[in-house]
């Protein structure tokens, strides 16, 4: 039977005192500089070993003898959101954008429960340690929602500087019933893809088209060729997403612009499938702007989204132990693909180690029925988790699936006792 640590409802409301408190004062990607301070105290508190990794992560250590070394990641940015949630933990904070522009700040994704949840197993696992051997390495990332805080992590040495892990977990806040947890064995998300695409042309006096090269009309037919990707060149079996999210140009109905330019964002099932897309992507802007007789674009990469691919043998494995935790009923293994996208998958990719990364519910399991609209979900101003449930499961969540690859301690006259 699968090991089971729980959370008395004393420890938990320590735990849930620091979600109001990260939920209060949220901070963008990479900017989360109060938010790193407060785990590193946290992490050392409950005893754990803490750096510094890839300016705002955090990694905490806890070392417990020999055997199996698991690495759970905890995503800890917030968004550029105006809450209007109305609770009384809302967050009233705002950030400064590079270019001077003043935001407000949401933990609109359930980043906040996602740290809570772990430093709460990190306090649990500690606290306990003749319940289980190895190690165990708490990765408590930044900027996920702008896909760079993994790849920051790996590039200041994560796996150098921390035991290299026998496999990575992470987990998801979602806006399902608080209790329950979905997964799935294989691409569990989409790859994503964001463009800056800078189109070319020649300004000239809006009666003489003739001494012009018109970006906007240029832009406007490789926008609408783009749409072809997906209904012309693309499998209908293989989910994929083409979408210009903003078009700016010109200043005056009588100029033709110098430029136009758009964003575009690409979502595609796998790495296949990416780099076909992509491909055609690029043939067909160069194409639409040749056939204009302009430049070809400009084209900037924003933010590039790796897969997500759960280890199918792995996810069997944390499915059992979800179960025993959580219950039956409660684990969903065969959840469709999401077409939104995560950065978490490249921890493990990057040194060749099996990841699972799983959703838990965060609301309570009434307001489904009580609610005529859908609840709202992650990125709504709206998105409004109930702590207590939300922070139960994620702990119970989290142990379980770490506790999967941690056997019990050898230590005498230990035995399944140790449940409780
Ligand atoms: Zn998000
Ligand atoms: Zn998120």
């Amino acid at each position: 039977m699968a090991l089971r640590l729980d959370i008395e409802p004393e420890r938990l409301c320590r735990f849930v005192e620091l979600y109001t408190e990260f939920h209060r004062h949220p901070e963008l990607s990479m900017e989360e500089h109060r938010t790193a301070a407060l785990i590193e105290s946290e992490l050392r508190a409950s005893g754990l070993e803490t750096f510094r990794c890839g300016g705002t992560g955090v990694v905490g250590i806890l070392r417990n003898g020999e055997g199996p070394v698991v690495a759970f990641r905890a995503d800890i940015d917030g968004l550029p959101i105006l809450e209007r949630t109305g609770l009384a933990h809302a967050s009233v904070d705002t950030a400064t954008l590079a270019d001077g522009t003043v935001v407000p700040t949401m933990h609109g994704c359930g980043h906040d429960a996602h740290i809570a949840s772990a430093l709460a197993a990190a306090d649990l696992l500690a606290t306990d340690l003749t319940a289980w051997t190895g190690t165990v390495v708490f990765v408590f990332q930044p900027g996920e929602e702008n896909a760079a805080g993994s790849a920051a992590m790996i590039d200041d040495g994560l796996w150098r500087r921390a035991p290299r892990p026998d496999v990575v977990l992470g987990q998801h806040l979602g806006a399902y019933p608080a209790g329950t947890v979905q997964t799935r064995p294989g691409h569990v998300m989409s790859l994503a893809d964001s463009w800056k695409v800078l189109v070319h042309g020649r300004g000239a006096h809006g009666s003489q088209p003739e001494n012009a090269i018109d970006p906007i009309v240029t832009a406007a037919y490789m926008i609408t060729r783009l749409q072809a990707v997906v209904s012309r060149h693309s499998s209908p079996l293989d989910p994929t997403v083409v979408t210009v999210g903003t078009f700016h140009a010109g200043l005056k109905e009588n100029i033709i612009p110098d430029e136009a330019e758009f964003t575009l964002n690409v979502r595609t099932p796998n790495d296949k499938v990416r780099e076909r897309v992509l491909g055609d992507l690029r043939r067909i802007l160069a194409a639409e702007a040749t056939a204009a007789g302009a430049k070809a674009p400009t084209i900037t990469e924003i933010s590039r989204f790796p897969r997500c691919f759960n280890d199918p043998a792995t996810t069997a494995l944390v499915g059992t132990a979800l179960r025993s935790s959580l219950g039956a009923d409660a684990v969903r293994v065969d959840r469709p693909l999401s077409m939104g996208s995560e950065d978490f998958g490249r921890l493990g990719d990057s040194i060749g180690v099996p990841s699972v990364f799983w959703w838990f519910g965060g609301i309570e399991a009434s307001r489904f029925e009580m609610m005529a609209q859908p609840v709202p979900a992650n990125h709504s101003p709206l998105f409004a988790p109930d702590p207590v449930p939300a922070i139960t499961t994620g702990v119970q969540a989290a142990v379980a699936g770490i506790l999967a690859f941690l056997g019990p301690a050898t230590v005498a006259g230990q035995d399944d006792t140790d449940e409780r």
